[in-house]
């Protein structure tokens, strides 16, 4: 096997120095595994770590990139058995100490020592990427490569939507922002029972919003729209997904008393928001982030049920044009961009 790989790199802190470089392969060491990579989604965490955006400046100076991933285990360190050879597995790309209180109460997404693969450090857009074994989790092989890769991200929308419950049947829930997180939190939310709208707010969001309504959903644009969902129904449920502050100081005003508002996106300014307006509706304001190990199998399951709805979604790039996926990514001009390993080709469509 050769010493070198092809990795994409973020070089430095300057903003935009990155790179598809040759670099020595890595070894895993002891408790980890090797993994060879087949499918990578890119998001806009990636290109936040691109641009050198305010609030990731703890990322290393030089960092491999890719945190959506499916690989599989191509060698194992030290203290691993040799048996995970050959195992296809997706990486809990976020995940915490596993030695305190908090990873004890079942929430390693929150530990304070939680750290991300391919933002904290070294990822899988590479060749290869090495993981710690224990951070692995074994992966269907009914799911396509890119399908497989789309599980991390699934993850964080079956994590959000698990903020409301388990059972939302007949509930009216919005999603603003139709990107992957909205719309696989919409369909996530459909599953457990509830009747979806997509919110797109913001401009050149049609594209994303033509493939909402090819999905099945209800879908509304622009301010009006926002405005427009105060008829009908009472809204049980909110869920932030644009990252846009003026979505959010309107929908405190557009869920129903008692409802509920959860956010699984970042905001680039932040929002001024009425709590008095809170207060007296009684409506709660919940943060989530990331996922846990359990939220992985649901977003399997869902990702399976509806592979070939979703099939469209996907853009895949050859690992040599991973700069146009990043740069896709940043003019969303695709929906999901997913950079796939020539070697799975053969199996890339099912
Ligand atoms: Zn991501
Ligand atoms: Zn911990």
């Amino acid at each position: 096997m050769s010493t070198q790989m092809t990795a994409f790199l973020k070089q430095s802190r300057k903003k935009g120095d990155i790179a598809l470089r040759q670099v020595p392969l890595p070894m895993p060491g002891p408790g980890q595994v090797l993994i060879r990579t087949e499918a990578v989604g890119l998001c806009g965490s990636d290109i936040h770590a691109v641009n050198s955006h305010a609030g990731y400046e703890w990322l290393p100076e030089r960092v491999v990139l890719g945190h959506e991933a499916v690989g599989i285990i191509h060698a194992v360190g030290p203290d691993v058995s040799s048996t995970r050879i050959g195992e296809r597995v997706v990486p809990l790309a976020i995940d915490g100490c596993l030695n305190c209180s908090v990873c004890a109460g079942g929430t390693p997404q929150l530990c304070s020592q939680r750290d991300c693969l391919g933002l904290s450090f070294d990822g899988a857009l590479a060749d290869f990427f090495v993981l710690d074994a224990g951070r692995t989790v074994t992966i269907d092989n009914e799911l396509s490569s890119s399908m497989a890769a789309l599980v991390e991200p699934t993850g964080v929308a079956v994590h959000a939507v698990r903020q409301l419950g388990e059972n939302l049947q007949g509930q009216r829930i919005i999603v603003s922002g139709p990107g992957p997180v909205g719309l696989l939190c919409g369909l996530f939310a459909e599953e457990l029972g509830a009747d979806v709208e997509l919110v797109g707010p913001l401009e050149g969001s049609q594209t994303r919003l033509d493939f909402a309504s090819q999905l099945g959903f209800a879908t509304v644009r622009g301010h009006e729209g926002i405005e427009g969902t105060r008829n009908g129904r009472p809204i049980d449920a909110w869920i932030e997904a644009s990252g846009a502050a003026v979505v959010l100081e309107t929908a405190i005003t557009l869920v129903r008393r008692g409802g509920t508002i959860v956010i699984p996106g970042l905001f680039g300014v932040l929002p001024h928001l009425d709590v008095n307006q809170l207060v007296r509706s009684e409506a709660r304001l919940q943060g989530t982030y990331g996922y846990t190990r359990g939220d992985y199998g649901a977003a399997t399951e869902l990702l399976l049920g509806n592979q070939e709805r979703l099939a469209s979604m996907v853009t895949e790039f050859p690992m040599e044009s991973v700069l146009a996926a990043v740069e896709a990514t940043e003019q969303t001009t695709v929906i999901k961009a997913v950079v796939v390993a020539d070697w799975t080709t053969t199996r890339r469509r099912l």
